[in-house]
């Protein structure tokens, strides 16, 4: 069973665009794909997990999901950074498209999609890490018993100001590449 590194998408490995609906507009970080080679190198394994909720609001369609996960990749392979597997939630209970306005399992904080990663990866949440730009994201690493760390791109300094009652980060750092650092040094 290995650690993995559940990644938050924008605003943390990408630039916060609002709702993402072309794989033109991805601009990783550029710190990203050192990051997630360092993650690589320490055999963590990566994993993207990520809210599309402009699937059920109609802005976007799945198939654009999965267009811009592959830009993302082919960004990443051009640094040698690697992601295993990537996750979304299409859903959002305010949403108008029929099937995915629902409220679901796998929006985070829900767990759906760790779960589906713990599974399809041999992954041991015990071990593993979340990092984001939300407190919806530490809000996770709570949930499936890892650690937590926020990130000041994106939301991230927003999101510092005001933390909600009763949950703290285990870390909060500038970006991505001080994540990893923190990360792999307590992985
Ligand atoms: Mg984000
Ligand atoms: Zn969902």
């Amino acid at each position: 069973m290995s650690a993995a590194v559940f990644l938050d998408r924008d605003g943390t490995l990408i630039e916060e665009v609002g709702y993402l609906d072309r794989p033109e507009r991805v601009t990783l970080y550029p710190y990203a794909a050192d990051a997630i080679r360092a993650f690589n190198r320490a055999r963590l394994v990566t994993v993207i997990v990520t809210n599309q909720s402009g699937v059920a609001r109609g802005f976007f369609t799945e198939t654009v999901v999965a267009d811009v996960h592959r830009r993302i990749a082919d960004l990443l392979a051009a640094g040698g950074a690697r992601i295993d597997a990537y996750y979304h939630c299409p859903h959002h209970p305010a949403g108008d498209v029929a099937p995915y306005a629902i409220s679901c399992e796998c929006r985070k904080p829900g767990l759906a999609l760790v779960d589906r990663a713990v599974r399809d990866l041999g992954v041991d949440p015990m071990r593993s890490f979340a990092i984001g730009d939300r407190w919806v994201d530490v809000a996770l690493a709570r949930r499936f018993g890892g650690r937590g760390v926020l990130v000041r791109t994106g939301y991230g300094a927003i999101e510092e100001r005001r933390p909600p009652e009763g949950l703290s980060a285990d870390a909060v750092v500038n970006n991505l590449i001080e994540a990893a650092s923190w990360v792999i040094s307590r992985a």
